[in-house]
């Protein structure tokens, strides 16, 4: 018997050994990890250099509490990553993982407002769907359903606009029109909410699990970032699944020139080996925080050295490896091997992503959009029968009335050419075999 529980009672088989992009189970069966485990391995498993850096931190130290000491790897990691930031955001916030960095975010943005006179300002829009974490407050900005209901009432569920899916609008996303058309939504509901009282707009910069590898459409990032000019308030990135590396640059944020004044990352800066993320803001902002009295919140493990230290050498094989160019280079394959699998499975309705941010939405019939019947389960029986055969993948079925089964394919940035034949090969034959099924 087992006194784990997560989210349900299922029973997964135990994790023996992992190396590069493959795991194995105690029973020695094989997978390819080509989730990343969910979108965080990005340099893949067992790197000796990353393993090296750790044992050589944990020989010095493996804790010291922030109001105690600095540490030379929590130094070292910070400079590294405002070196990687948009320009003028240099302050790093360390924390454990991506639910403590959105709410670092959201507080020392509402401590920001107070410092500077705008205390009414304090509602964050968000989108629907998207995913923002699992404490309350994360929870609160995050538009997905599945996740937040079973809590309702929320504490406050803040104000949310559509993401922009033109997929299933039936807009071209290569239209500036589309971009501003939906980026306008965020202009409609700050004016709706009263713009006295809005203190910022939280977006990944693209959409992680929840919207399914959602690539924005030609100049939203950029009129988004208008806006907020606009109205006064803050852009916050989610860069939790979008940063270090996943998209084919250092942060998903680079792709546009639409600068947010706060970022957030984790899964790929600690990329599985330890519990890792950062709150980065702009320079400005921080100092008025400080200024009036300081950043009143914390966390015990943030900054932990050993954490650092493994930070500091992921981001190290980041650069010296040149995985973000890899993420490029496979990824774009990965798009054209998806799109050729789409011409074969007519369910495959629509095929999206970046770098290795990529995924696939199943769909009853491609032109309506419209989706599978939602007791096929298909989002979780396309996964399953993936696993069987050794292929690990990550799916979500969205709800709120905008349905679709996405499955994601994001493995690590190591991904070499005859790991990608691998992928696809899994996926058409599990794509092949649940055809079967609900044919039969
Ligand atoms: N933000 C985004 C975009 C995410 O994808 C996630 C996790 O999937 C989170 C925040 C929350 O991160 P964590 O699960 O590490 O708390």
């Amino acid at each position: 018997m087992s006194h784990l529980f997560y989210q349900g009672r299922g029973r997964k088989p135990v994790l023996d050994q992992a190396r590069g992009v493959y795991m194995w189970d105690k029973d020695g069966k094989r997978y390819l990890d080509g989730s990343s485990g969910a979108m965080v391995c990005n340099i893949g498993h067992s790197n000796p250099n990353v393993l090296a850096a750790m044992r050589q931190q944990m020989e010095k130290s493996t804790f010291g509490y922030r109001l105690h000491f600095e540490t030379e790897a929590s130094e070292k990691l910070a400079a590294r990553l405002a070196a990687l930031s948009p320009k003028g955001l240099n302050k790093v916030f360390f924390v454990s993982g991506g639910s403590e960095a959105v709410e670092s975010a959201l507080k020392v943005a509402r401590q920001y407002m107070k410092a500077v006179g705008q205390g009414s300002r304090w509602k964050v829009i968000s989108r629907q769907p998207s995913y923002h974490g699992s404490t309350l407050g994360a929870l609160a900005v995050t538009g997905y359903e599945p996740l937040s209901a079973p809590f309702e009432p929320m504490m406050r569920q803040m104000p949310k606009i559509p993401a922009p899916r033109a997929y299933l609008d039936g807009l071209n996303p290569n239209d500036l029109e589309t971009g501003r058309y939906y980026a306008h939504m965020l202009a409609a509901k700050i004016d709706e909410e009263g713009p006295e009282s809005v203190m910022a707009f939280i977006v990944e910069p693209i959409g992680g699990a929840s919207t399914g590898a959602l690539v924005p459409p030609v100049g939203y990032m950029e009129r988004i970032r208008e806006i907020c000019d606009e109205y006064g308030i803050l852009m916050i990135a989610d860069e939790v699944m979008t940063g270090a590396g996943r998209t084919g640059r250092f942060l998903g944020s680079d792709h546009w020139s639409a600068r947010p004044d706060i970022l957030v990352m984790s899964k790929g800066i600690g990329s599985g080996y330890v519990p890792l993320g950062a709150m980065i803001a702009d320079d400005h902002l921080v100092e008025a925080v400080l200024d009036a009295g300081g950043f009143a919140h914390g966390y015990t493990y943030a900054g932990n050295p050993l954490a650092c230290a493994a930070g500091l050498a992921v981001v190290e094989e980041i650069e010296s490896q040149g995985l973000c160019a890899n993420a490029t280079r496979i990824g774009e394959k990965l798009l054209a091997r998806l799109h050729g699998l789409m011409q074969k499975h007519d369910m495959i309705g629509d095929v999206r992503g970046k770098g290795l941010l990529t995924a696939f939405e199943l769909m009853a019939d491609r032109d309506k959009k419209t989706p599978l019947p939602k007791e096929w389960n298909a989002y979780q029986r396309v996964v399953d029968i993936a696993y069987e055969k050794g292929l690990i993948v990550y799916s979500r079925r969205t709800r709120d009335g905008i349905e679709g089964d996405h499955i994601l394919v994001c493995p690590p940035l190591i991904t070499s050419d005859t790991n990608l034949d691998e992928i696809i090969e899994g996926l058409d034959a599990s794509l092949t075999q649940f055809s079967g099924e609900i044919a039969g």
